[in-house]
């Protein structure tokens, strides 16, 4: 009996010591439950992933002082989710509760914002692009002129999305080159590759002669790259015969190499053989000649020798000095024979008249000028200085003649042919070929004829004075014709750069004197 009593008693015991700690433990985790920080952000209305975050980039603390200022749920969340210096936390969360522009804030707090403001040639308005750029795994330290480029291109008509990165590679590797080149670059060089007669290793040049005649259709490029490239092999090809085949080939496209070859050479034997002819034609007797004499003269060029000892024995009446300006320009040959293929290579130097000949497929880049018309680019910038400093005199200049294509000046010449005949017309304009403007290195100031007496101008008067330093001679003077095959044209001006121009003005030579002294030996 005592012991049951006893075991009935303990029993008691357990039970209430069981329940006492289920209660308390309970409670323990009741109170646990709802003064925790869980239950106050659930309270506030976050969700139990966002708790989960929250509770991952702040601490107890920092929550509690969330809370305690009591911001609106939708920021904390955003600025939790955002990797900003925490630091600064509040001072974001004040910023919203200010009712700022949401996206401004963020960006404000970003470093990687930051970061970019801080950079040369930030703009404001692409943020958004640059910072999707640096979520691509591309150069960083490229994201800023890179799609500072890409807004500036993309409203190009021509722009092709396909092309964004060939065009950006291309414009850093050729900063100076303009949008619109860039873009017609790229998009040529991927045309062209499909077009059929494309050739692989001709691609550059290809790409070099549509720069320089984008107006020509991508056969037309493909077509003459392909012969002036390919005529190189052609049996019997002859180097000074270059540009006589491409002018050839360009009227007679479907002949073969070969057959353009022989034509040529043939045409030229002929050509060479009637020249041969004219000057043999009386002989010579140089016995009386001092061959030395000519040594010691200026503007000597020791290749003429030969030629300075025939000309004097055929003029024995000429001084020295005659002697080696005649040969010098070749005037010891007729207009017309004797001729070579312009060095367009010589750039503003180069030589064009009635010995010197550049072909239908040489086009210079071009820029208009003031008047209309067009000028190669180095000499439009030095015509517009030119026209500036004049209209600081008082004296207004513009163009009205500047660059002509070979076959404008094919049919110029043919009409003036016509009207006056071969001889006569020669004495005033050139035969295709032949002309300075077509290198648009040349500009006829205000007129261009002889009835106009633009010498007797102040315009006129100003130029004679003045052009030199703009890099401009008179390219036909009064008394020169004898040298440069032309009358006096007192409006026709040549750029030659302010270096050639000054010398030629203070020296008063022509430059047929100035081009086989300075430039050709
Ligand atoms: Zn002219």
């Amino acid at each position: 009996m005592k012991n049951k009593k006893k075991s009935k008693k303990w029993l008691i015991i357990t039970i209430v010591t069981v329940v006492v700690l289920a209660l308390g433990l309970t409670s323990f985790f009741l109170i646990k439950k709802y003064t925790g920080i869980d239950y106050k952000l659930t309270r506030h209305g976050y969700t139990s992933s966002e708790v989960k975050t929250l509770k991952k980039n702040f601490n107890k603390e920092e929550l509690n002082e969330i809370l305690k200022k009591d911001y609106q749920k939708d920021y904390v969340y955003i600025v939790s989710s955002n990797q900003f210096q925490k630091d600064d936390y509040l001072v974001y969360l004040d910023e919203l509760k200010e009712g700022k522009d949401k996206d401004s804030i963020l960006n404000n707090h970003d470093p990687i914002v930051i970061d970019l403001r801080k950079q040369e040639n930030y703009k404001e308005d692409n943020l958004s692009l640059y910072l999707e750029y640096l979520n691509s795994d591309k150069d960083k330290e490229k994201v800023i002129p890179y799609i500072n480029y890409l807004k500036e291109i993309d409203s190009n008509d021509n722009y092709k999305e396909d092309y964004k990165e060939e065009y950006i590679n291309y414009h850093f590797e050729n900063e100076k080159e303009t949008i619109d080149n860039v873009i017609k670059y790229i998009n040529f060089k991927n045309s062209v590759k499909n077009n059929s007669l494309y050739k692989e290793g001709y691609l550059d040049k290809y790409l070099e002669y549509f720069m320089k005649n984008q107006s020509k259709s991508e056969d037309d490029i493909v077509k003459y790259v392909n012969f002036d490239n390919d005529v190189k092999n052609g049996k019997n090809y002859n180097k000074n015969y270059h540009s006589k085949y491409v002018d050839y080939y360009l009227k007679n496209n479907d002949k073969k190499i070969d057959d353009i070859i022989s034509t040529i050479n043939a045409e030229e034997k002929k050509k060479q053989e009637q020249v041969l002819a004219t000057t043999t034609e009386t002989p010579i007797d140089v016995s009386k000649v001092d061959a030395e004499k000519f040594k010691s003269a200026k503007y000597y060029i020791a290749d003429f020798q030969e030629r300075y000892v025939n000309y004097q024995a055929r003029n024995p009446s000429k001084s020295t000095q005659e002697v080696i300006q005649a040969v010098n320009s070749n005037i010891d040959y007729k207009f017309y024979t004797n001729m070579k293929s312009t060095k367009t290579s010589e750039g503003y130097l180069m030589l064009v008249n009635k010995f010197n000949t550049v072909g239908s497929g040489y086009v210079p880049k071009l820029k208009s000028v003031t008047g209309g018309g067009q000028m190669e680019p180095t000499a439009a910038a030095a015509f517009e200085k030119m026209v500036a400093a004049a209209k600081a005199d008082g004296i207004s200049l513009w163009n009205v003649s500047g660059y002509r294509s070979y076959w404008t000046q094919q049919s110029l010449y043919n009409s003036y042919k016509k009207r006056d005949g071969q001889t006569k017309a020669d004495t005033y304009s050139a035969r295709p070929g032949s002309s300075e403007h077509q290198t648009g290195l040349a500009t006829d100031i205000c007129t261009a004829s002889s009835s106009a007496h633009f010498e007797k101008t102040d315009k006129y008067k100003w130029l004679i004075n003045n052009s030199y330093k703009y890099g401009f001679i008179l390219r036909y003077p009064e008394g020169k014709m004898y040298i440069t095959g032309y009358k006096f044209e007192p409006w026709h001006y040549r750029y030659v750069g302010v270096e050639a121009a000054t010398y030629i003005h203070n020296n008063n030579i022509t430059f047929e004197e100035y081009h086989a002294y300075f430039v050709s030996h």
